[in-house]
């Protein structure tokens, strides 16, 4: 047996045990005297009736019908004369009256008092009376209850409680082991299934049967069993694409260097291409590792970020600097249109123009023709910015997965275009962890559309 039921069943047991026994001893005591002043009561009635019923003590007859109705309830009598002196019984013999008694019968009171009989031994409850005859003290009669015959009812009202206390005793047994088995064999099975999640198994769920604090342990047991699961596959994917992504620009590398190694090309023109490949490559490396590095930063709470009040539009500036080489050499128009007098932010600089050109990158790469739009403009509390393009767009089913980390709209094409698959994800994060939000809309074949913006801070214009 586990140990709650123990503890949880002795506390109740000892409570019971607390309640009853009191309970027991008091209503013994209330059957016990309610039995006892009732047959007090009776002997006496029937002293006085018998006593003033007897007009001649020298009577035979009389005395002789009172030792019959004596037998017929089940009682004895005995009558005394003046002087105390017993001169008729039913059958037990008592000793005469003392002094004490005579007096007090003369004096018209009525004697309650345990006796003993002097020839059985046996003792008995007893009730006298004074027989009087025209105001003078004749002699008393006694009516006996035996003792024996008082404590046999009692004895069975008291075996009765015994009985019923016994029998309550083992139901509240039953039911304490019911209850502490209710509550104990959840707790048991949700140590069961943290012991299976520590060793890994995080399939396992436990039972919830009530809606109570165990209950809600339980939910979180189950919560925490499903969130561990959910990382686990999670970080086996990121790993399984991490690995993917390595994979090919290594092999590619490999191949490309072997092919220059055993001089495997026909024209230094073929020479120089393979050389440029590789370099691509390696370059690509570089910027997946250190996304990667960046994004795995981020997921774990540990970018520091330098946040200052400043006007975005600086480092929206910068940004399109830095990205009008290859917007000319895609032939893609830049069309802005850009409030320079919106109120300050705060977010970190650094931060910021990486989201910008993130996004002005991927906006240039799946554009062919056209242009970027880039707007920048004030509503109530928040500065929003704009990039737009006008490019191949993204079909509706994929708008909530591009932000995942390694998803890609078309992998070929993606990869083609130099891409890692991590740019939304870490421009998401980023842009979060700045108090940002950012939405997308894309129609495909006609462009695409990410809104950013960040709220703006008390005063500063
Ligand atoms: P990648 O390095 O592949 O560009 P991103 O995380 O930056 O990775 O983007 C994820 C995917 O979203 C891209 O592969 C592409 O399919 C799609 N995407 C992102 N920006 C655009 C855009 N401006 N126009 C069309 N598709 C885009």
């Amino acid at each position: 047996m586990n140990k709650i039921v123990l503890k949880l069943g002795g506390t109740i047991m000892t409570l019971f045990l607390v309640v009853l026994l009191p309970l027991g001893y008091v209503a013994n005591q209330i059957f016990t005297n309610f039995y006892y002043s009732q047959v007090q009561e009776e002997i006496g009635d029937l002293s006085q009736k018998y006593a003033r019923n007897i007009t001649s003590l020298e009577d035979e007859k009389i005395i002789d019908m009172f030792k019959n109705l004596a037998e017929l309830t089940n009682k004895e009598i005995y009558i005394t004369n003046a002087n105390g002196k017993v001169i008729a019984d039913s059958g037990v013999q008592m000793a005469n009256l003392s002094q004490r008694a005579i007096n007090q019968l003369a004096n018209g009171q009525t004697i309650q008092k345990k006796f003993d009989s002097i020839n059985t031994g046996e003792s008995y409850l007893g009730s006298g009376h004074p027989i009087t005859k025209s105001n003078t003290f004749q002699g008393s009669l006694f009516v006996l209850a035996s003792i024996n015959d008082v404590q046999g009812p009692v004895q069975k009202i008291r075996d009765l409680l015994i009985l019923s206390a016994v029998g309550a005793l083992f139901l509240a047994l039953g039911f304490t082991y019911v209850i502490s088995k209710k509550m104990s064999d959840p707790l048991i099975e949700m140590e069961q299934a943290t012991r299976e999640i520590a060793k890994g198994n995080l399939d396992i769920q436990v039972n919830i049967s009530s809606s109570d604090e165990v209950g809600s342990l339980g939910k979180a047991i189950n919560d925490l069993a499903l969130e561990t699961n959910r990382y686990r596959s999670n970080r086996r994917e990121f790993l399984a694409n991490i690995s993917h992504e390595l994979r090919t620009p290594i092999s590619y590398l490999r191949g490309y260097a072997e092919v220059l190694n055993k001089e495997l090309y026909r024209t230094e023109e073929e020479r120089k291409q393979y050389l440029t490949i590789i370099e691509d490559e390696s370059e690509r490396m570089t910027r997946l590792i250190s996304d990667l590095f960046d994004l795995s930063k981020m997921e774990e709470g540990k970018v520091d970020l330098q946040m200052d009040v400043m006007n975005l539009t600086e480092i929206l500036d910068s940004a399109l600097l830095k990205v009008r080489i290859e917007l000319e050499k895609k032939g893609l128009a830049l069309k802005s249109n850009i409030d320079y007098n919106v109120p300050s932010v705060k977010v970190d600089g650094i931060r910021l123009e990486q989201i910008f050109t993130n996004l002005l990158g991927n906006a240039i790469r799946y554009t062919e023709k056209g242009s970027i739009n880039v707007i920048v403009r004030e509503t109530v509390n928040r500065i929003h910015v704009i990039i737009e393009d006008t490019g191949i767009g993204i079909p509706e089913k994929e708008l909530a997965l591009i932000f995942e980390r390694f998803h890609r709209v078309e992998k070929s094409r993606s990869r083609e275009l130099g891409g890692t698959g991590l740019g939304l994800a870490i421009v998401k994060n980023l842009v979060e962890i700045q108090d940002g939000s950012i939405v997308v809309n894309s129609k495909v074949g006609s462009g695409t559309r990410f809104e950013l913006s960040f709220p703006i801070v008390g005063e500063g214009r």
